[in-house]
């Protein structure tokens, strides 16, 4: 037996590990790779301690807890999808053709449309357990889902108003991962402009009922640690400044994180400053909606002032730069964003990729293109790996904080949620401490992910989902892909 397989059936067999005289709850494992990114530093031959869920210890092993032998493996903090919309896996592959006037954002804007006015409750579920095994798959451990998708076809409130959304969360669940439902208002089309007969499904009468959704689906998941909210006007186009003056105020009382999309097209900008004079970090500041707790997602066409205000305001800003690419939002200004205090978060988006290590990578890449310079985000450090871990932070801990769970550096008293890499993967041979979060930040293949835990418990093994039958997940998915592809 190989110690990797020997890690398994000690962590998936029942019982095992099961302490004595602590009251039922599972005694604490020290796991030992190679190399453990921890706290920000890689250490070498240091020890992870995990017990009831949450790291306790980092270098020597915890008192009395059992070793796990991780030879040949490099363990690493979870990585985390702050922003995502899982149906939005239906249109992979299925728009990336020239079309009359010209392919734009606006026009995938249309198809997807069309997309999410097929997608059934058993669609949605199907889909979104893909998309999250995918995640899960290359090593993220949590997501967030900015969900808009409310109402049935016809646009009517569904019997369970919050259908749609326990559909998402008990897809990202079921398949392991740590989730935040950020549960998304959308009022209309834009200044003046009736809802569109396509956005029916998204539309609500007020701010209220995505505050009242929250309350309810936070009640009846009380029990489950692993899930959490937020509030999200979906963007000052979608909703009135008066929508997200509310959405802020209540997301201020109940301590909830905000996420707006901000700034991901120069239309919108020009249209805010039509409608409101300010341009919409503006507008957000205006609505009391710049604060700690707040995701700006994509914040690409920001000006100096825009930039000024979300870092001083200590906002974190969600890039997803492999969506940004598809799309041809453009580049977020991440190297001016953390000049002026803001902090980073990285999101899969509309899954045309669902591989958080090629959002960090593309982050960079894309500032290396615009800038014309190497290491645009590196911070004042010189050694090898300082880039590296402050990319591997933001998909790591940025996220975490984005979500309002907090950790994602495995620090002792942070959530046990982390992934083993396999060191001998034709991708990351040859790799030392020195040069580890290089290696995988710029390099490392998916092949080299082995095990994935959530809260101390196994999503992933052996590169394989460790919660059920795989293939019947992706054939599930597979059919309902297939049929909304003919507009059944
Ligand atoms: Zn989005």
């Amino acid at each position: 037996m190989t110690a990797r397989s020997g890690l398994l059936s000690l962590a998936l067999s029942p019982g095992a590990g099961e302490g004595t005289g602590s009251g039922g709850r599972r005694s604490a494992r020290a796991y030992l790779p190679d190399l453990l990114l921890a706290g920000g530093e890689v250490h070498a031959g240091a020890a992870l301690t995990v017990e009831d869920g949450r790291v306790v210890a980092v270098g020597a092993p915890g008192p009395g807890a059992q070793s796990v032998r991780l030879p040949g493996m490099a363990l690493l903090p979870g990585l985390v999808s702050a922003h995502g919309h899982a149906f939005q896996r239906a249109i992979r592959g299925r728009t990336q053709r020239r079309v009359a006037g010209g392919s734009t954002f606006w026009s995938w804007r249309e198809e997807m449309y069309r997309a999410a006015l097929r997608i059934g409750p058993d669609d949605l579920y199907a889909i979104a357990r893909l998309a999250f095994l995918e995640l899960a798959r290359g090593g993220v451990t949590a997501s967030g889902e900015f969900h808009y998708l409310h109402h049935d076809p016809e646009g009517r409130p569904y019997a369970d108003p919050d259908e749609l959304a326990r559909r998402v969360l008990a897809a990202a669940r079921d398949t392991g991962l740590r989730v935040a439902l950020l549960r998304t208002s959308y009022a209309r089309a834009g200044l003046g402009r009736p809802v569109e007969a396509a956005q029916r499904r998204f539309v609500e009468p007020s701010p209220d009922d995505a505050v009242l959704a929250v309350d309810r689906l936070a009640a009846a998941h009380r029990d489950d640690a692993l899930v959490s909210f937020g509030l999200a006007p979906h963007s000052v186009r979608a909703c009135p400044a008066e929508w997200v003056t509310v959405l802020a105020r209540e997301a201020e009382r109940r301590e909830l994180p905000l996420h707006v999309h901000v700034a991901e097209q120069r239309r919108e900008v020009e249209e805010c400053l039509a409608e409101h004079g300010v341009t919409p970090v503006a507008l957000l500041a205006r609505s009391g909606a710049l604060g700690p707790r707040t995701t700006a997602v994509h914040a690409i066409h920001v000006d100096e002032a825009d930039v000024a205000a979300l870092g001083g305001a200590g906002v974190i800003v969600c890039a997803c730069p492999t969506t940004e690419r598809d799309l041809g939002d453009g580049v977020v200004p991440a190297d001016r964003l953390l000049g002026a205090g803001a902090r980073l978060a990285l999101g899969a988006d509309a899954y045309v990729e669902a591989h958080l290590l090629a959002e960090a990578r593309a982050l960079e890449g894309h500032l290396r293109l615009a800038r014309e310079e190497r290491a645009v985000l590196s911070g004042e450090g010189g050694g090898e790996d300082d880039l590296a871990r402050r990319l591997y932070a933001f998909a790591s801990a940025g996220g975490m904080a984005s979500l309002g769970v907090g950790g994602g550096t495995l620090a002792p008293g942070e959530p046990a949620d982390f992934l083993t890499v396999a060191l001998d993967d034709p991708s990351l041979a040859g790799a030392s401490r020195d040069d580890l979060a290089s290696h995988v930040v710029f390099s490392m293949a998916r092949t080299a992910v082995r095990d994935v835990f959530v809260a101390g418990e196994p999503v992933v093994r052996e590169g394989r989902w460790a919660r059920g039958d795989e293939a019947a997940v992706v054939a599930a998915a597979k059919a309902a892909l297939t049929r909304l592809a003919r507009g059944a």
